[in-house]
């Protein structure tokens, strides 16, 4: 590689006085667990708002609103749940963790979000969730999984890790009916190192979901009341005012992103060997958690290589997900009843995408134009030499 100046993209996460301020409120209120302190209770009525629904819950990490969500969903023992088989692991390990068994399905080769026709040929009459990931931010097929689930009595599960802010057809996540789970670990698009949340769509399930995320256990108990199974899954009162600060920034960093990506993409486009991630016309609005996009046909060993080179030439690059049942944890527990090669075979674009996929941070996309064409230079070179 010749020596040009690397691009400088922001740092992330980023903060101000908003999360200093909010830190400092939290840790005066002198209360700084969620019963009787006010950052987590304002949180969660701010985060439902900004997404559209009714009712939200604050959790510990994106990992238990997964578990969380799906135990109240009736996932454990004897069900199944049907995961996209390109995800990060979370999203099997939850189903796995209750007992149940995560059933991993294809993936569209453009948008690598779940491919709602091989979903439909996974279900049993054990199947009790589906649960697309919004990949990257961009939203799964979610008018044919709402028919799929309207056809076969199956619930959806939105992990929306990766998709604060994201819209389908006009529509927020908390706006199209179903159970949906946030992250906000300190890569994601909101975060305060750790933390999570779930949108509920009615309040029924809001409440047993938040007996089960406190022990079991009433709002104001005093007398060690415990009514359904449950864990310790709380958000702390520090965590939630550094997430306020973090939410009032979100829709003016999607913007950016937005427009960033676009020309990105296009530049991306234009390289000989590069495809980047497609757009579903009917997602109208991804969050762009991160920019992703293939090189068909190279070998992971190679791809690997190339993600060194992009790295050394200053880009914030990284492998894509393996899938998920090329793991050792996934068939420790709640595997399916098939070999890893007929579950390969099932799955011919995980295959290829795992293999050929390379992603950018989002904070390549809070940099200039100028940072996007020189990204796109250091891209075309290390494919060319790769
Ligand atoms: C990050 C992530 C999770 C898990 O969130 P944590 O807060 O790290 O536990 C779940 N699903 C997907 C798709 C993720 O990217």
């Amino acid at each position: 590689m010749n020596a040009r100046q690397a691009p400088v993209f922001p740092q992330w996460p980023h903060y101000d006085e908003a999360e200093r301020e909010g830190l400092i409120r939290a840790l005066e209120q002198g209360l700084w667990w969620r019963m009787g302190g006010d950052e987590v209770n304002s949180f969660e009525r701010e985060f439902a708002e900004h997404h559209g629904a009714e009712h939200a819950l604050a959790v510990t990490n994106g990992t238990h609103a997964l578990e969380l969500a799906l135990q109240c969903m009736d996932v454990g023992p004897g069900t199944e749940v049907i995961v996209p088989a390109f995800t990060f692991i979370s999203s099997s390990q939850a189903a796995q963790r209750l007992g149940a068994v995560a059933v991993p399905v294809d993936v569209d080769p453009d948008t690598y979000c779940i491919d709602v026709a091989a979903a439909a040929d996974a279900i049993t009459p054990r199947t009790k969730v589906i649960m697309p990931v919004h990949m990257a931010g961009l939203m799964a097929d979610m008018d044919g999984l709402a028919k799929l689930s309207a056809d076969t009595g199956v619930q959806i599960l939105q992990d929306a890790a990766h998709a604060h802010g994201a819209q389908w057809q006009g529509k927020r996540v908390g706006e199209l009916g179903t159970v949906a789970t946030f992250s906000f670990q300190n890569g994601k698009l909101m975060t305060a190192g750790e933390g999570g949340a779930v949108l509920f769509p009615e309040k029924e399930m809001h409440e047993r979901a938040f007996l089960r995320h406190s022990c079991g256990r009433p709002k104001n108990d005093t007398r060690y009341l415990h009514l359904i199974a449950g864990s310790n899954m709380r958000l702390n009162e520090f965590s939630a005012s550094v997430l306020r600060a973090q939410l009032s920034r979100l829709d003016a960093q999607i913007a950016l992103r937005d427009e960033r990506w676009a020309l990105l993409s296009r530049l991306l486009a234009g390289i000989d060997g590069v495809v980047p991630q497609g757009d579903d016309p009917r997602a109208d609005r991804n969050s762009h958690y991160m920019a992703m996009f293939r090189v068909p046909g190279i070998t992971e060993e190679r791809r690997n290589a190339l993600v060194g080179r992009l790295v050394e030439a200053g880009l914030p690059a990284f492998a894509g997900f393996r899938a998920i049942y090329r793991t050792d944890a996934f068939w420790e527990i709640g595997a399916p009843d098939e070999s890893l090669d007929a579950v390969a075979k099932r799955c011919p674009n995980t295959e290829a995408i795992s293999a050929d996929c390379v992603w950018l941070h989002h904070r390549t996309l809070l940099a200039g134009e100028a940072e996007m064409h020189a990204t796109a230079e250091i891209i075309a070179e290390a494919v060319a030499a790769a």
